[in-house]
């Protein structure tokens, strides 16, 4: 596939996150504007809240679904009208040699907005939350810091892609500040706990799939009819209290240690515009059942990295190079799985990968796997080492899908650490 040429010229650079074949979803505000749905194209936005008030560009015969500031009431007209939205959109944005006297040009200028001028918002409505711990990678390096590498991978792992019920509360747009938790820690070398501060306070590299449709209670869905229902993808960082967790995840899986916050990326990245990079999962070690067996591949290749920055960001160092491709479970399988039960979903439906781990240390996707478990902290800048995240300490998190001459981006999933309230 190659770079489809627009007349935003912006737009046609190899350098671009957002070429017209990506054309993410987000939602914008510029100066005191009210929120309105907005694609990215090159480095401007184009305001479709605008398009379809004046009847521009139409989702829904007869009535409006951008006229509050989120995308979840297009995402439930379900998968044919995304798709001939994108088509019209890509019409709309395309460079049209025929077209001399830029007509779709002299219309659609005053609805572009520059990026760097807007301020952006959650893109749509989380409904609920729910992490997983699909990477191989990562699983194998926890489980050997944890219980020794004979029983790294609990049993069922090679047969379930493990999850928990997050919290969607909690779930806000990258920029905003995460505050370090408090909680109940319990050194080992003590017999009672204390309350304080967390002082094992790490990151997880994720993608988020984002489920566009819901379903009703009973239904289960087939990885295919799982993969169909998937909207789009942002990157998703799911802040852990690791000494919180520690603690108490046992028996019934974490709970406070992952409710502060989980910061995801601000453009929804359709599936559609990630369709040319899709890529297997790896091997499998175990045969799945039948209703995770998938028929093609659901997987992407989506290039991801971290740059940690210190000293009021003064000082950047890109501590993690990962790729998407690297999960032994797609977010297909969790879907599915999910839905095993006749667990019912929801149009807006946040499905968290699990950290992405690949298999070197230069590619592990958490401070606990970079630091091994603080043992073998990291050099930041300068022999300024970490084992896990301080105060004013900033993760800023990047991913794109790499074609020939362009690439879909996600833009930045940014938080800064602040202070813990005592
Ligand atoms: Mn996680």
């Amino acid at each position: 596939m190659a770079l489809i040429k627009s007349w935003v010229k912006s737009a046609n650079t190899s350098q671009t996150d957002f070429p017209l074949n990506n054309l993410p979803y987000g939602v914008f505000t510029i100066s005191d504007s009210e929120p309105h749905c907005c694609v990215a194209i090159g480095d401007m936005v184009l305001d479709v809240t605008l398009l379809e008030a004046e009847q521009i560009l139409i989702p829904k015969i007869n009535d409006k679904v951008f006229d509050e500031p989120y995308w979840n009431s297009f995402m439930e007209l379900g998968p044919e009208s995304w798709q001939l939205f994108r088509n019209n959109l890509t019409n709309l944005l395309k460079q049209n040699p025929d077209d001399t006297k830029n007509k779709n040009e002299s219309i659609l200028k005053k609805f572009l907005k520059p990026q760097k001028e807007c301020v952006l918002h959650m893109p749509f409505v989380v409904s609920e939350f729910t992490d997983f711990f699909a990477s191989y990678h990562h699983a194998n390096n926890v489980g050997t810091m944890f219980r020794g590498p004979e029983n790294a991978l609990p049993p069922n792992w090679l047969h379930i892609p493990i999850g928990y019920n997050g919290r969607a509360s909690t779930v806000i747009i990258s920029g905003t500040d995460v505050q370090r938790p408090m909680g109940q820690l319990k050194p080992p070398t003590e017999d009672i706990p204390y309350f304080g501060p967390c002082k094992r306070f790490d990151f997880e590299l994720e993608l988020g799939a984002i489920v566009g449709t819901s379903t009703e209670i009973g239904t289960t869905l087939s990885t295919q009819e799982a993969d169909n229902l998937i909207f789009g993808y942002v990157i998703l960082n799911d802040w852990s209290a690791r000494d919180i967790q520690a603690w108490e995840y046992q028996p019934l899986g974490p709970f406070q240690s992952k409710a502060t916050a989980t910061t995801i990326s601000p453009w929804i990245v359709t599936k559609a515009a990630l369709e040319p990079f899709r890529k297997p999962t790896p091997k499998r070690e175990k045969p799945l059942l039948p209703y995770l067996e998938e028929k093609g591949p659901m997987l992407y290749d989506i290039d991801l990295s971290v740059t940690i920055e210190t000293n009021h960001g003064k000082n950047l160092k890109q501590i993690t190079n990962t790729n998407y491709s690297e999960m032994y479970y797609s977010s297909a399988q969790q879907l599915a799985h999910h839905t095993s039960s006749g667990c019912a979903m929801s149009c807006g439906d946040l499905l968290g990968s699990g950290t992405i781990s690949g298999p070197t240390r230069d590619q592990y996707g958490s401070m606990l796997e970079l630091s091994w478990g603080g043992k073998n902290p990291i050099e930041v800048h300068n022999s300024e080492m970490r084992s896990f995240l301080e105060d004013g300490d900033i993760i800023r998190m990047t991913g794109a899908a790499n074609g020939e001459n362009y690439k879909i981006g996600f833009g930045e999933n940014i938080g800064k650490i602040i202070p813990a309230k005592k």
